[in-house]
């Protein structure tokens, strides 16, 4: 039972300043933005990208303010581990959250699947450490949570707003690359790659994303991991990339995709990055209003761009809707429609 805690508040010493913290004893007004859990439990079988190991993963509902808990099944006492800015704890090849010795890998696409149709509250019970890998995409997600159905709890959904912006940079020139997030009246995502690579540079190199206009499960959440063949070979060589191949990402040689059947979106590279992206910040616990902007960034850096938001708490504060007009446009809309 290591690592189960309260709910994922980032900062409760200034929740509890803040007017609008939801008090628990409150009913909830029938027109507010409420959080969202699964109506039934859901089940996937699969393979670890990396480790290659097949694992099953079984998605089930949870209370309101629990956040999203990956519990490992299969060791012999059961471990949860809340996702959180702080519990990721390793984001060299995916993200990777742990508790002492437990941990789950490549837990992205999951959590890009649960920000973009916001699912507050999930248990993941999981019988390996890595996430399976299914498609590549998040589209496997997406279809396993809109097939168990998602429900609406009473109580209202927290989100973090930002009030200040706040930015990560590393390196110069040819080798540089940063990611800010700031203030927005909704969630936008603009996210722009440099891969000085033939098959990427002639598809789309940036790409801009808005939660209130554009629809994740059919603009992202079908957007593959992609890689290069000579890369493989590297990863392989040192046990990574195990379970993969071009059932589940979009591979590379040095001039072209070699996949047959080509790419899903003309820009499916960059918007796989908004994708990853999503996943990355959802870890924080609550979902933004913000705008996020990046250039070539990945999972290590917008893990620092979290704790850097998490280090300046005049940056941002939480906020809750009591009235959907208030809310920004499509989010109240996004709550009604399932
Ligand atoms: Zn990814």
């Amino acid at each position: 039972m290591a690592g189960r805690g309260p709910p994922s508040n980032p900062n409760p010493s200034k929740s509890n300043l803040n007017p609008k913290t939801p008090n628990p004893s409150q009913k909830v007004n029938s027109g507010v933005l409420k959080q969202r859990t699964l109506k039934s439990m859901t089940r996937a079988v699969g393979v670890g990208l990396h480790s290659g190991q097949r694992v099953e993963l079984t998605l089930r509902p949870a209370a309101p303010d629990t956040g999203i808990v990956f519990r490992r099944v299969d060791l012999p006492e059961p471990v949860d581990i809340l996702v959180s800015a702080t519990a990721v704890t390793d984001t060299r090849m995916a993200s990777t959250i742990s508790v002492g010795q437990a941990k789950v890998h490549t837990i992205e696409h999951l959590m890009s699947a649960c920000a973009g149709l916001g699912v507050d509250n999930l248990y993941v019970d999981i019988t390996a450490e890595e996430v399976p890998i299914l498609d590549g995409s998040a589209a496997s997600f997406v279809f396993l949570l809109q097939s168990a159905g998602i429900e609406l709890q009473n109580a209202p959904r927290r989100f973090i707003r930002l009030l200040k912006p706040v930015e990560v940079r590393e390196g110069q020139g040819a080798t540089q690359k940063w990611a800010r997030l700031e203030p927005y009246h909704g969630y936008k995502l603009s996210f722009e790659i440099d891969f000085d690579h033939p098959a990427v540079d002639s598809t789309g190199q940036r790409v801009v994303f808005d939660m209130s206009v554009n629809s994740y499960s059919k603009d992202i959440a079908r957007a593959r991991t992609f890689g290069f063949t000579k890369d493989v070979e590297m990863m392989r060589a040192n046990g990574l990339a195990l379970g993969g191949g071009m059932d589940n990402a979009i591979v590379m040689d040095d001039y072209k995709v070699l996949n047959a059947g080509g790419l899903r979106y003309d820009d499916e590279f960059v918007k796989h990055k908004i994708l990853d992206a999503m996943g990355d910040l959802y870890v924080i616990g609550k979902p933004f209003l913000a705008s996020y902007s990046a250039f070539r960034s990945g999972h290590s850096m917008n893990n620092l761009l979290l704790r850097e938001l998490l280090a300046h708490p005049d940056a941002w504060d939480v906020v809750t809707f009591e009235d959907e007009k208030r809310a920004p446009k499509g989010f109240a809309e996004l709550a009604r429609a399932w």
